[in-house]
């Protein structure tokens, strides 16, 4: 990318060269009452829909209003295996193998199933790790499972938490809390992609220093998956689990992936909850076998999975594998790195980014926090036509998808943003 210049016409002169420009025309972008396009920044926290999620839904309700329950054999894609036509291209997408891979249930469901494998406290380690700004939800879930084993989770959470007066977390501080109580510590569970920061840690390190003080390492990858190239396999974590609503782009709600690293894949001695979706497809129909465990992340399936969430799921990932996780990168990094130049010229005393400046430890969201400003800033910017997300007391957060985001959205958004500064 050519050194940026402030001005519109910039932007518009990216937007030409951009050779993904044209994947915007493939989502439904929100529109005001107006009728005006708004400038979508949320796509960490629901994807917008792609245009061609509606014929893939209804196609599954066509076959299921012609075949009824012989859709499971006779759809055109058939509902039985339906979850295996979506596992290469999720695997790509996060950087795994196939066999480490599956679609399945929500994203909060499926850290507690790889929990109730992966967490197993003993008298002497039965600590949880996790990140001290991580997502709720996570932070609910594992107290939950420090309870259900017996424990408090006041003693038995472990917060591994920024320096003082920072906000980004640093290996250093990971390292000396593992060298203090690391053999106390069953599990570390890690946000891979902070949600509030931006901030997209590095993996691998954090696997290999857990593993080093023999603690099972999973990573919550929610605002990773279809962001950043996660690399699960290479990373050697022990289990990662994320939603396909934010940058995957399926829909409210939609089925969560899961990663089972390969070196677990035919391990028989961990527990796991099983249903009859994890039992050997050869047989699983003939209902009087013994349980016969399905081999990888496959084998932790319980349900027959809902076909019509799928479809929306397969519809998306149609659109990945098309552009590419190396493609969308180069884009993302240059769509945000110019977002970075042109909120710097705002100034310092106006604005500071906390998310990281070095692109290999972010992905596309920019966590901005605005001095001296209050909620009224984020209804105005609203009110101006930008979707983007408050965090108390003073931060956006500004995530610019590759897939439909322009570099004259970015220009606008800041130029409205400047306006209401300005006022
Ligand atoms: C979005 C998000 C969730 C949401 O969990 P659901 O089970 O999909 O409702 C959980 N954890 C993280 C880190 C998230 O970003």
């Amino acid at each position: 990318m050519s050194t940026p210049k402030l001005g519109l016409d910039y932007a518009m002169a990216q937007d030409q060269d951009d050779t993904l420009a044209a994947y915007r025309s493939q989502f439904h972008i929100p529109k005001d009452k107006d009728g005006n396009t708004l400038i979508y920044m949320t796509g960490n926290s629901l994807g917008l829909q792609p245009k061609s999620t509606k014929a893939h839904v209804n196609q599954e309700l066509e076959d299921w209003a012609q075949l009824g329950v012989e859709g499971h054999f006779e759809a055109k894609t058939p509902w039985l295996d339906y979850h295996e036509a979506l596992t290469q291209t999720m695997a790509t997408v996060v950087g795994a193998k196939p066999i480490e891979v599956v679609v399945m249930n929500t994203l909060t469901a499926n850290l507690h199933f790889m929990m109730a494998s992966f967490y197993k406290p003993t008298k002497q380690r039965y600590k949880i790790l996790i990140e001290s700004d991580a997502f709720p939800s996570d932070k609910y879930a594992v107290e939950s499972q420090l309870r259900h084993h017996g424990y408090n989770p006041k003693e038995g959470l472990i917060l591994w938490q920024p320096e003082k007066g920072e906000e980004l977390l640093n290996y250093n501080t990971l390292k000396k809390l593992l060298e203090k109580e690391g053999d106390t510590i069953a599990l570390m569970l890690i946000g891979g992609v902070n949600y509030y920061t931006g901030q997209f840690l590095d993996l691998k390190r954090i696997t290999t220093l857990g593993h080093s003080y023999g603690c099972v390492v999973g990573f919550d990858c929610a605002h990773g998956a279809g962001n950043v190239k996660l690399n699960l396999h290479d990373s050697g974590a022990d289990f990662a689990a994320w939603c396909t609503y934010k940058y995957l782009n399926s829909g409210p709600g939609s089925l969560a992936g899961c990663f089972v690293h390969e070196r677990h894949a035919y391990r028989k001695d961990l527990n796991r909850f099983a249903g009859w979706w994890s039992h050997n497809k050869q047989t699983r129909f003939n209902m009087r076998d013994e349980f016969d465990q399905l081999p990888g992340a496959e084998g932790w399936q319980l349900s027959n999975p809902p076909i019509l969430s799928m479809a929306a799921i397969k519809a998306s990932l149609n659109i990945f594998e098309n552009v590419g996780m190396e493609a969308l990168q180069k884009k993302s990094r240059q769509l945000t790195g110019y977002f970075e130049f042109l909120l710097k010229d705002l100034g310092e005393d106006t604005i500071r980014i906390i998310t990281p400046e070095n692109p290999e430890e972010r992905g596309c969201q920019l966590s901005i926090q605005v001095k001296q400003a209050d909620k009224t800033l984020h209804k105005k910017l609203t009110a101006a036509g930008v979707i983007s997300d408050w965090r108390e007391p003073d931060v956006i957060r500004c995530a610019p998808v590759p897939l439909y985001n322009s570099f004259t959205d970015i220009y606008h958004l800041v130029s409205r943003l400047k306006t209401i500064l300005n006022a």
